[in-house]
């Protein structure tokens, strides 16, 4: 069936993004809640045609770590994308929540003293290893249920429908009450990459070295399927960490952070991982594209298999993530009242 606007009940926003912003919606012939993404595009019919009959293999994408596709149209020159509502939202909005103990709440703005600042610069020159503190982060049993079902879905991808990703980054991963893990928004079509490529070389790359060095040449792409394996690995340190594993002072600097990447050591796992853990996550980011481990050999690694031997409770990590995501968003707005009223 195809789903049409005037079947839509419009909800809050979950979210924005680059290109625009994704909505609750409820499918009204169905009952359905669906998660609608807005894209606006200054295209002509003909393109706008081209890119809802390319987004049609999106029917065929089914797989437990694959959010469900349900349908897609465009009115004047916006494309509206309607898939799966994931009732937990994104990894990168739940990371900085998952810890437990009271001492790991995330530091919403992190305090340090100019000294203190200025001496942790000072320690972090350009060519060493930074994973910085974790300021909240998966607990790595979690961690390994989440990274797992990544590789699943992204093996899916490339076995069964010979796609890519191109986008693996937390904001990506998307999560359920139910404790379901699921990838979104991969590249289906050249068309709308196309169109939507001019504005995206923001701060936080997840980009792998290669495809940097590429992009930046303006050349045709030579990279492969391996440099969402790197992607993957930044994904994985950065949900561990709770935030960006790059140091602060590249975040307001494109130039710096790209060369960071492409130039300086990959960043790696902090020491309260497990070797395992570490192992895993240093074979995603090697430098060379073919030094990286494939999906098959990240499977078959001690970390996932250890997950798979052993029961995480995901639904209750996602409801206490979830809880206290609120307390923060409570305080917040809490402060912010005090902050007008004062
Ligand atoms: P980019 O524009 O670079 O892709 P992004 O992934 O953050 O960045 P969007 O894809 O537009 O941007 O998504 C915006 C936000 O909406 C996401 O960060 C996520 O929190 C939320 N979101 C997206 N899809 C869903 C969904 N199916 N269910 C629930 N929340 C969603
Ligand atoms: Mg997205």
């Amino acid at each position: 069936f195809a789903i049409t606007m005037d079947q839509l009940q419009l909800y809050e926003d979950l979210g924005k993004g680059n290109y625009g912003t994704v909505k609750k919606v409820l499918h009204k012939p169905t009952n359905v809640p669906m998660a609608m993404k807005e894209i606006r595009l200054e295209l002509d019919q003909a393109k706008l045609n081209a890119i809802i009959m390319e987004l049609d293999i999106l029917h065929r994408a089914v797989a437990p770590e694959i959010v469900e596709f349900y349908g897609a149209f465009f009115i004047e020159s916006c494309v509206y994308y309607c898939m799966e509502y994931m009732d937990a939202g994104s990894m990168d909005k739940l990371q900085a929540y998952g810890r437990d103990s009271p001492s790991s709440t995330p530091v919403a703005t992190p305090t340090a003293s100019t000294e203190e600042l200025a001496g942790a610069l000072q320690l972090t020159p350009p060519n060493t290893i930074y994973s910085g503190k974790r300021t909240g982060g998966v607990p790595e049993e979690v961690l390994a249920r989440v990274v797992a079902s990544m590789v699943r879905g992204l093996k899916f991808l490339k076995d069964e429908l010979q796609i890519m990703h191109r986008d693996v980054k937390p904001t990506n991963v998307l999560v359920n009450r139910k404790g379901e893990v699921k990838l979104c928004d991969f590249g289906v079509s050249g068309q709308l990459e196309k169109s939507l490529a001019k504005t995206n070389i923001g701060c936080q790359s997840y980009m792998a070295p290669e495809r940097i060095r590429s992009e930046s040449l303006n050349t045709s792409p030579t990279y492969t399927v391996s440099s969402d394996v790197w992607s993957l690995g930044l994904s994985t340190i950065e949900m561990a960490l709770g935030h960006y594993p790059y140091p602060p002072e590249t975040y307001s600097n494109v130039f710096a952070q790209l060369t960071a990447i492409v130039h300086g050591d990959p960043p790696q796992l902090p020491e309260e991982f497990s070797e395992n853990a570490r192992d895993w996550v240093a074979r995603c980011m090697m430098k060379r594209p073919e030094d990286r481990a494939t999906y098959k050999e990240l499977l078959e690694h001690p970390f996932l298999l250890e997950d798979s031997q052993r029961e995480v409770d995901m639904p209750g990590w996602v409801a206490r993530a979830c809880a206290a995501r609120e307390r923060a968003q409570q305080e917040k707005e809490r402060q912010e009242m005090l902050g007008e009223s004062s």
